[in-house]
């Protein structure tokens, strides 16, 4: 398969759950992948399947909080592979979670600087090299949660990730004349390490699968299809979107 054949793309957020999926299937789809997260060695594991399967693949990780990281993300993807086409900015934590009166300053920043201080430096540095290409695809994770469903105890990651969507909209805006495009999966419950904070126990779970027409939550690897049609030229016409993929969670009654 070679979707993505001859592109370059970088995956934050790549450790684990949506972002490693999404970085297996860009590899099988024929993409150079840089992945990035906290953990080289997890990374470095990554990299290793990835290259088994016969795709090309490099690792660099730190923290999307650090406008440094950002930068030499950008670096390795043109000095590794010759060019950036697709980023895929992904890595997103939960912060600090509960009652909204009781939110410390610093669990709420934590949750902006992750979420959406993070989406903003790696779009500020993946801009030049898209640009130098010619245009692209520049990709976000947000979430239904706070855009199309309101649900207590989630105040700063529900801000922070609204707010990856006014960002998106506004990229699309200004770079679509540049060839850019820019657009937000919105996944609804996915069956991944994070979203064990929100399903604890059993009756949690089914809880949360009931919130959804399809009555169960995603596998990581549904949503990395989505990302793939969205870094692909089958979306050529797609920008500006906030794509819900949330086996409809935003629109179930029952
Ligand atoms: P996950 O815990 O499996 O993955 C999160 C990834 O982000 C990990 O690789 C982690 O290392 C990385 N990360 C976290 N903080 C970071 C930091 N400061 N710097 C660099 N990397 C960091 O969870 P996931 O569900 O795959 O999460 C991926 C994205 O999907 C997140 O943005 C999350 O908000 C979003 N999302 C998840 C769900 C869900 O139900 N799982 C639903 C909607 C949106």
């Amino acid at each position: 398969m070679d979707i993505l054949k001859g592109k370059t793309a970088i995956v934050t957020g790549a450790s684990s759950g949506i972002g490693y999926e999404t970085a297996r299937l860009f590899a099988s789809e024929g993409a150079n992948v840089i992945v990035g997260a906290r953990r080289q060695s997890e990374l470095e594991k990554l990299v290793a399947l990835i290259e088994a399967d016969g795709g090309k693949a490099a690792a660099l990780a730190g923290d999307v909080r650090d406008e440094a990281y950002a930068k030499s993300l950008v670096e390795l993807a043109e000095s590794r592979f010759g060019g950036l086409d697709i980023a895929f900015n992904n890595a997103g934590a939960n912060g600090e979670m509960g009652p909204t009166a009781g939110i410390s300053l610093e669990g709420w920043r934590e949750a902006l600087d992750i979420n959406l201080t993070g989406a903003f430096l790696g779009a500020k540095h993946q801009i030049p090299a898209l640009l130098r290409r010619g245009g692209g695809s520049l990709i976000f994770t947000s979430t239904f949660v706070g855009h199309t469903v309101g649900m207590p105890g989630t105040a700063a990651y529900a801000a922070s990730k609204a707010g990856v969507i006014g960002l998106m909209k506004t990229l699309a805006a200004e770079l679509g004349p540049q060839g850019i495009r820019v657009n937000a999966i919105l996944p609804g419950g996915t069956a991944t390490s994070m979203a064990e904070a929100w399903v604890d126990t059993p009756e949690k779970l089914a809880f949360v699968e009931g919130l959804h027409a399809l009555k169960r939550r995603a596998m990581p690897e549904e949503i990395a299809r989505s990302v793939l049609y969205l870094a692909s030229d089958a979306a050529s016409f797609t920008t500006g979107s906030a794509m819900l993929v949330d086996g409809g969670v935003s629109i179930n009654r029952t």
